[in-house]
């Protein structure tokens, strides 16, 4: 049976760039040695990571200024490494979801920590807005994309103090102004990669500004210094990263990535909208296009296992909500196709007219 994988991370990727990456597995450049077993520091792997930064750069319009890094240890070591490299006494952070509230709790061990707006009191299904940026913090810290209570920060914001942003889970899903960030990092598990990988896009006028001493491997600028290349670099995942840029940049990059996402959360949440036994848990206005939670209505609360096992027995895959949220979670990454969001719909469209 044709599987429609909603997963939320490690998710679904691009067909080709799974099978050119078997490719290189196998027989990497036509060098009959797999990209597995051969130098980090080979030419023909410097050309891969050189390629991958050259279309990081192309495919989001990245300035002059800003340097690219194909770091280990996911998004999770960012939450300590920002703080390390960037924060000198105090910084502000938006906390709108889980991933939110650990980057935070992370920084804590660093200064000064000021939380300026939450929306835990509403089970995070919304993004605040009315908060003040103290402008003596060293830097401001949001999510742009709350992976598991499905809400997104659609629009480069302003900050008067350096801005930094965890993308990892909405990086080149939609054009991005750079220009307005400092920082911006992220897991690539979720859109760009297998896991094990990390990218971070930095200015580096904000680097080399902090008094402690900064561990090398933690230290963006030795990083930058050595080119990804200071240890072994996660060599496999940047090598599929570089396989999602290029398709990402095949299809027609950003502006048209965008416009599919675009169309294919539409369609989801229309069917949520319209559906008369489901609800959607974050509030309008606020809805992610790369993670749509919804839930039975109250009076049909006791129909979710039957119509996750009614979705399941239809190919849906990994649209089991997470605990904190409850109900469903579709993640309509990039590589999803939107043929899967119509399977999708109609099985919520079948499920109501069995149920009605
Ligand atoms: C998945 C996720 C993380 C955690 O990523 P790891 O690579 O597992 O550390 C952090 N932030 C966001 C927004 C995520 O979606």
């Amino acid at each position: 049976m044709k599987k429609h994988n909603f997963n939320a991370g490690p998710s679904i990727l691009p067909r080709e760039v799974i099978e050119k990456t078997a490719q290189a597995v196998l027989n990497f450049n036509n060098s009959d040695l797999s990209i597995l077993e051969i130098s980090h520091r080979s030419k023909d792997f410097q050309a891969v990571i050189d390629e991958a930064v050259s279309l990081f750069k192309e495919i989001l319009s990245i300035p002059e200024g800003y340097s690219v890094l194909f770091l280990g240890g996911g998004a999770s070591l960012q939450f300590c490494m920002v703080p390390y490299n960037l924060m000198e006494s105090k910084a502000a952070y938006l906390n709108t979801g889980t991933w939110a509230s650990k980057a935070l709790k992370e920084a804590k061990g660093f200064g000064e920590v000021v939380e300026v707006a939450s929306s835990k009191a509403a089970n995070f299904n919304y993004i605040p807005k009315d908060y003040v940026i103290p402008t003596d913090a060293d830097y401001f810290h949001i999510t742009t994309n709350n992976t598991i209570f499905g809400t997104e920060i659609l629009k480069d914001i302003n900050s008067p103090v350096p801005l930094v942003a965890d993308m990892s889970s909405d990086i080149f899903s939609r054009p991005v102004d750079v220009s307005k960030y400092a920082l911006i990092y992220g897991g690539a598990q979720k859109n760009l990669a297998p896991a094990g990988l990390a990218f971070v896009i930095v200015k580096d006028e904000v680097l080399g500004k902090v008094t402690r001493h900064i561990p090398s491997m933690l230290n963006y600028q030795i990083h930058i210094e050595n080119g990804s290349l200071f240890n072994t670099p996660p060599v496999l995942p940047i090598y599929s990263a570089l396989e999602t840029l290029r398709w990402i940049k095949s299809i027609g990059g950003l502006k048209e990535m965008e416009k599919r996402n675009i169309r294919k959360a539409a369609l989801l949440y229309d069917e949520i909208d319209r559906n008369s036994l489901f609800v959607g848990t974050a509030v309008k206005e606020d809805r992610s296009r790369m993670n749509i939670c919804f839930v039975m209505k109250p009076e049909y609360a006791d129909l979710e296992g039957e119509f996750l096992k009614f979705a399941t027995e239809r190919g849906m895959v990994g649209i089991k909500g997470h605990r904190s949220v409850g109900g469903f979670r579709a993640s309509t990454y990039n590589a999803l196709p939107i043929e899967s969001v119509q399977a999708l719909v109609d099985c919520m469209q079948a499920f109501e007219n069995l149920k009605k």
